[in-house]
């Protein structure tokens, strides 16, 4: 395990994975989808706290990736990617920004890191996320429609990319809501496991 940077900004993907982008009836991507949460939405508590504002917290376990000095990466494991799908729903009927939908406090979980060793190791990988023993979600790297290098090219060329920003990949299929009491169980294929409580 590496120890935890807390990261400046937090690079999302958006739709990355085809099953995902059509379970949502959004468009699949011809370009990375980019958007952001605050690096302060960060955490590595195992406690995951639900806003009272909102009614649908749904959870979006992702591959992600910290990035070193040149932007390239250093480690990697899992985030959820906590969305206020309500807020987010009505902010796209609006037009609006998603900030409130992917920003709130506490809206990105994180498991403990581990080296980052190759982007063909990566390209590998396999993500499973489980609530209370059942599997809501599974994905592989391989599914992505952006590749781990194109998308970090991506984000090197257009911003201002900081040592330990994280990269979130995409989630696949079988998002939904959290709710409270739940235990949240996530495995990535290189041996990481982790849990989480929702408090
Ligand atoms: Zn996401």
């Amino acid at each position: 395990m590496v120890n935890f940077s807390p990261p400046m900004n937090i690079w999302c993907v958006g739709r990355n994975y085809r099953d995902h982008a059509l379970e949502l009836n959004n468009p699949v991507p011809t370009r990375p989808l980019i958007f952001l949460k605050a690096g302060s939405c960060a955490t590595v508590s195992q406690k995951i706290y639900l806003p009272t504002w909102s009614k649908e917290i749904h959870h979006e376990c992702e591959i992600a990736v910290q990035l070193d000095h040149r932007g390239d990466p250093k480690s990697l494991g899992l985030a959820l990617d906590l969305t206020a799908r309500d807020a987010q729903s009505e902010a796209k009927k609006k037009g609006e920004p998603w900030t409130l939908a992917k920003s709130f406090t506490g809206a990105c979980p994180l498991t403990p890191m581990v080296p980052f060793d190759s982007y063909e190791a990566f390209a590998n990988l396999g993500l499973e996320f489980k609530i209370n023993g059942k599997l809501v979600q599974q994905g592989s790297a391989q599914q992505m429609i952006f590749n781990l290098q194109t998308l970090v090219q991506h984000i090197k060329n257009l911003f201002p990319v900081q040592e330990n920003d994280l990269l979130l990949t995409g989630t696949p299929a079988g998002v939904g809501p959290l709710f409270v009491g739940q235990k949240l169980e996530a495995h990535l294929s290189c041996g990481l496991s982790w849990n989480w409580e929702v408090a």
